[in-house]
């Protein structure tokens, strides 16, 4: 017999995540899963042996609190050569386990109640959870489509006393949108007479495409002394089910994020950690060719889906393709997944469920991380609807 209690739940409005959601629907029904973004092919073999000889060579106890001194290390070397900023492994940089956890940690490190947490809509599913749950509100600033751009005028407009925080995400998820210059200026001029920080989500750092470059938050001094900035192993090396990411930010910061990080998961995963320190040293050139590899995938794609009905302009950045359904069909964009993974056999993610309100739009974001075989029989799919 179930115990007869009763308490307030602390996320009312939260569900299942849609990308759950939407791979067991896949599943269900057989569906090629181009919703939850995960790739179909394995990480570099050199890597999985990594792991093989650590937990072999008996690598299998708690890491330090920061994470394997090593992977710091190679942390620390890959931002001063990409971004010329100066990361100490001691002070600056903690290995946690999946960026999940370090978006998490730095929203509970920095967000007290009743402050204001500025966030772009669409917006990455796990922002607005943690800043509830830390007492904060999350305050909606829409992007602008069809290129999904900020609208600075708005961002002035929704900054308020209360603002304590901003969260980007470049390259941004779902809608592949990249940051420039330009915005990380406008950015700037914004927050430098006050205490507003900065929370910079560049999981896909290294997924930006057509030549352009990744305006990490980390190229910017001024910023990055205010910021929290949060990467993930799983985009770079195909292994998202290792669920190892890290966190770079000031002293001050990071002080009271390990205080946090410490009780959240205290660390990571210690022989993931060393095998990754490994390929790092090794492999320093496969970040270095992530943009062509998915820009490939990107390509093959988008000509792919070209004779379909679908209307999309090719993604930035990320490994999402967004597309626009609206010559096809009026359903929601709920409605529409549903139909497009029970009926044709092809799982996408709906793009309303990211907003708080859901502009009147018809777009849907597929996962193009896949083995070419995988994106040609998903798009040959949906090139007869
Ligand atoms: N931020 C964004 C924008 C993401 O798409 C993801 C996807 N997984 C994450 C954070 C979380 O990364 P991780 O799996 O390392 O927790
Ligand atoms: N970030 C992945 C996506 O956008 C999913 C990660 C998750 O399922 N939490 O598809």
């Amino acid at each position: 017999m179930d115990y007869d209690y009763s308490f307030d739940s602390k996320l009312p409005r939260v569900g299942t995540t849609i990308f759950t959601l939407m791979s067991r629907m896949a599943a269900d029904y057989g569906a090629i899963n181009l919703s939850q973004g995960f790739p179909d092919f394995d990480g570099p073999a050199p890597l999985k042996e990594a792991l093989c000889h650590y937990v072999r060579t008996g690598h299998n106890q708690y890491s330090p609190l920061a994470g394997v001194l090593k992977l710091r290390e190679q942390i620390a070397f890959k931002v001063k050569h990409l971004y010329e900023h100066q990361a100490c492994p001691e002070k600056n940089i903690t290995v946690v386990p999946g960026a999940t956890e370090a978006l998490f940690c730095a929203i509970q490190t920095s967000v007290q109640r009743g402050d204001e947490v500025i966030i772009f809509d669409p917006a990455y599913d796990s922002y607005q959870p943690a800043i509830e749950l830390s007492g904060g509100t999350a305050v909606h600033v829409p992007l602008q489509p069809p290129d999904f751009h900020i609208d600075w005028q708005r961002v002035r407009d929704a900054i308020t006393s209360k603002t304590r925080m901003i969260i980007i995400n470049t390259p941004h998820n779902p809608t592949g949108s990249l940051w420039h210059v330009s915005d990380m200026q406008q950015l700037n001029e914004l927050v430098c007479n006050t205490n507003i920080i900065l929370l910079s989500d560049e999981v896909y750092e290294h997924l930006v495409f057509d030549g352009q470059q990744h305006e990490s938050l980390l190229r910017y001094p001024e910023l990055a002394a205010r910021a929290f900035v949060v990467s993930s192993f799983g985009k770079t090396y195909h292994v998202t089910g290792w669920k190892t990411g890290y966190c770079i930010a000031p002293d001050k910061l990071m002080r009271e994020f390990r205080k946090i990080h410490q009780f959240v998961s205290f660390v990571g995963v210690t022989p993931i950690q060393y095998a990754l320190a490994d390929y790092m040293e090794k492999c320093p050139r496969h970040y270095l060719e992530l943009p062509d590899f998915y820009q490939e995938k990107r390509d093959y794609f988008c000509q792919k889906l070209a004779p379909s009905r679908f209307k999309f302009s090719p993604s930035a950045g990320t490994y999402f393709q967004m597309a626009d359904y609206s010559d096809i069909s009026h359903q929601s964009d709920m409605e529409f997944v549903t139909h497009l993974t029970q009926q044709l056999g092809v799982a996408a993610i709906p793009i309303s469920v990211f907003y708080k309100t859901p502009p009147d739009s018809r777009l849907i974001r597929f996962c193009f991380c896949k083995e070419d075989s995988t994106l040609e029989q998903a798009a040959e799919r949906l090139c007869r609807i």
